[in-house]
């Protein structure tokens, strides 16, 4: 019989911890047994897994016992908490939060991007899972980069507000309902009206102007790469329930013709080439949400620059941006390191 692994999902009740425990029925990961845990708030829901009832537990150090793996997705002030008992009582962690991913003895993995860099794990027992916008993003430059040495990439994200949780997707449903109903629409997850609105800001404000949000994608990005390239991000919230966009700028050290990155993207891992300017066929948000490649198109040159290109690239946040993400990792972990 092949080998099931003890599982817990930290953050179960939440936008993302909902999608890993659909992520992990879908790809059928081998499971013994799951236990889904939250805050005291949630604690003695029922959710279920494969048609079976499981208890939502409050998260509590001694969480722990007899799990393989933690799925981390509960906010960051709750992974620098509790990941280090999570690896004390023997569970390797994959963390969705932006708690250790510059820490230079936790590796920050897209598995289509640096795989092998899980294997360094062992260093402190986690793994951490990018920010949504940075994970897109290299997914779909990394091919580009082997071919072409990206030098630089100025990217403008439009982002969904699923991307800030549970209580952000109910904030635009509620506006625009309000909205319609002739009453006003008060913001309260985000500072500002998001409904029928953009908000060039996301996370709070660096002193060097930028959001943290945008320097994540600077820092993420040049981790995850291995790579010394220089990135410029504007990061924009959007009244988009799922789907991240980004309109993606890069300037390349050889010169890479559109049709040349055209094949390039077409056989590289998942991604989906939706680039038919003719038919009108370019990748949006709701073609993205639900499944889990990154779509790119509206691929050309930019004629301002000698080497340069202009994409725009789409992904379900939640999904490849998080939840997808994270088990493909722990697929990598039970297939090529953990023993049990
Ligand atoms: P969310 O929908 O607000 O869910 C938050 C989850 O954390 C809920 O299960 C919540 O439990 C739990 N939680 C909150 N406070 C807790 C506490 N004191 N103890 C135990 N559990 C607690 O947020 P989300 O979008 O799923 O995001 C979760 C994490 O993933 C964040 O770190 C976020 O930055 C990261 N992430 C999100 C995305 C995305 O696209 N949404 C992408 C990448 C990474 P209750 O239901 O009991 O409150």
């Amino acid at each position: 019989m092949s080998k099931k692994f003890n599982i817990a999902v930290v953050g179960a009740t939440g936008a993302v911890g909902n999608q890993m425990i659909e992520c992990l029925e879908e790809r059928d990961f081998p499971i013994a047994t799951i236990r889904f845990l939250a805050s005291s708030r949630s604690a003695g829901q029922v959710l279920e897994f494969k048609g079976r009832p499981v208890l939502v537990e409050e998260l509590k150090a001694d969480s722990f016992a007899g799990i393989d793996i933690a799925l981390f997705s509960a906010g960051g002030d709750r992974s620098r908490e509790f990941c280090p008992a999570a690896v004390r009582a023997g569970a390797v962690c994959i963390d969705n939060s932006s708690a250790w991913r510059m820490d230079p003895d936790v590796p920050l993995v897209v598995p289509e991007v640096n795989a092998d860099a899980i294997a360094r794990y062992t260093k402190k027992g986690i793994i951490a899972n990018p920010n949504c916008s940075t994970i897109q993003m290299v997914v779909a430059l990394k091919p580009l980069h082997d071919a072409a040495t990206i030098r630089r990439i100025v990217v403008s994200t439009y982002q969904a507000v699923s991307g800030t949780g549970k209580q952000a997707i109910a904030e635009l449903e509620k506006q625009v309902r309000d909205l319609f109903n002739g009453r006003q629409a008060i913001p309260k997850v985000y500072p500002h009206q998001i409904a029928f609105n953009c908000l060039p800001q996301i996370d709070s404000f660096e002193e060097n102007g930028y959001t943290k949000e945008e320097m994540k994608m600077v820092n993420e990005t040049r981790k995850i790469m291995g790579a010394d390239i220089k990135v410029t991000a504007t990061a924009v919230r959007v009244p988009v329930f799922y789907g991240h966009s980004e309109s993606v700028n890069i300037e390349t050290e050889k010169r890479l013709t559109v049709a040349q990155a055209r094949v390039l993207l077409e056989n590289a891992p998942g991604v989906r080439l939706v680039d038919d300017p003719a038919e009108r066929s370019y990748p949006m948000a709701i073609a993205a949400a639900g499944q889990d490649l990154t779509l790119v198109g509206r691929i050309r040159q930019d004629e301002s620059i000698e080497n340069g290109l202009n994409l725009w690239i789409v992904a379900d946040n939640i999904r490849k941006g998080a939840a997808t993400n994270a088990v493909q990792i722990a697929e990598i972990l039970v297939q090529k390191y953990i023993k049990r």
